[in-house]
C-alpha cells in the first residue's frame, strides 16, 4: 500500500523492514530529516522499486544541521521530492523560526527554479507562516502538507491554494483530526505514517498500515472501504503525473 510520509532510516532495523515493505507497499516516500541522512537512506533504498527517497532538512533540527544548508539547497536539482522541510512554531523552536522561514521560502524558490518538484512539508504551529510561502511562491512545485494541525480557516486556505494533504492514522484518532479531514478535498487526501515517530499499542507504526486511514475516511466521506481505497492509490499515480 501507500505511505507518502514514512522516516524508513530511522526504524530500528530498517534493511530488515525491506522484504516486508516490498511485499506489502506499492508506494513508500521515505523522507529524511536532513542531506547527509538522504545520502546514506538513498544508497540503502536504491535498489528498491516502490520506495522513492526524499530530500530533507527537518526545521525542529535545522540550527544543529545548518551546515548542511549548502547541500541540501545543491542536490534539490536532482530529486523529484523534497521533505521533510517546512517550519516548526513551537516554543522550543523559537530560536530558530526566523531561519527556518528563511530556508524554507529559499526551499521553495528553488524547487520552482528547477521547475517543480513533490513537497513533503511539516508546519506545526506555523500554518499560516508555511501557507504564507507557498501563496507567493508556488507555480509548479506541489505542496503536501503532512499531519496537517491547523485550523479551520487555515483547512480553507491550503485549499484554496491547491495543497495535498498525508494522512495518518494517529492524526485520525481524535475528533479534530477527523473534522479537519471533513474539508479536505477527497482527490487530494494521501496515506502516511510518520512512522516510527507514531505507534499503535506501543509499537511504531509500519508503512504498509498507512491504509489504515481508509477506515475513517469511508465514514467521512461516506463511500465504501474499496471505493476509499481505490480513489487514494489514483491520487497518488496523478500526485506523480503533476511533475515532468
Ligand atoms: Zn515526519
Amino acid at each position: 500500500m501507500i505511505d507518502m510520509h514514512c522516516h524508513l532510516d530511522l526504524y530500528k532495523d530498517p534493511i530488515a523492514l525491506l522484504p516486508e515493505v516490498q511485499k506489502r507497499c506499492k508506494y513508500v516516500l521515505a523522507v529524511t530529516t536532513s542531506p547527509r541522512a538522504w545520502q546514506k537512506t538513498k544508497k540503502v533504498f536504491s535498489e528498491i522499486d516502490c520506495v522513492q527517497v526524499a530530500l530533507g532538512l527537518h526545521p525542529e533540527i535545522l540550527s544543529q544541521k545548518s551546515n548542511e544548508i549548502d547541500m541540501l539547497l545543491s542536490n534539490i536539482q536532482y530529486c523529484n521530492y523534497i521533505g521533510e522541510v517546512g517550519i516548526d512554531g513551537s516554543e522550543q523552536y523559537k530560536s530558530s523560526f526566523l531561519a527556518q522561514k528563511d530556508l524554507f521560502r529559499e526551499v521553495v524558490l528553488t524547487t520552482e527554479k528547477c521547475g517543480g518538484r513533490i513537497i513533503s512539508i511539516h508546519s506545526r504551529n506555523a500554518v499560516n507562516d508555511v501557507l504564507d510561502i507557498i501563496e507567493s511562491n508556488v507555480v509548479n512545485s506541489i505542496p503536501i502538507l503532512h499531519w496537517f494541525s491547523g485550523n479551520m480557516q487555515e483547512v480553507e486556505r491550503a485549499n484554496t491554494l491547491g495543497c495535498w494533504f498525508s494522512i495518518s492514522p494517529a492524526m485520525l484518532s481524535g475528533k479534530k483530526g477527523k473534522n479537519l479531514v471533513s474539508k479536505m478535498p477527497l482527490s487530494k487526501i494521501l496515506p502516511e505514517t510518520d512512522a516510527p515517530f507514531t505507534e499503535k499499542r506501543g509499537v511504531p507504526y509500519m508503512p504498509w498500515q498507512a491504509i489504515e486511514i481508509a477506515d475513517t475516511l469511508k465514514d467521512i466521506f461516506h463511500l465504501d472501504l474499496e471505493q476509499i481505497k481505490s480513489q487514494l492509490i489514483s491520487n497518488a499515480s496523478e500526485l506523480k503525473k503533476g511533475i515532468k
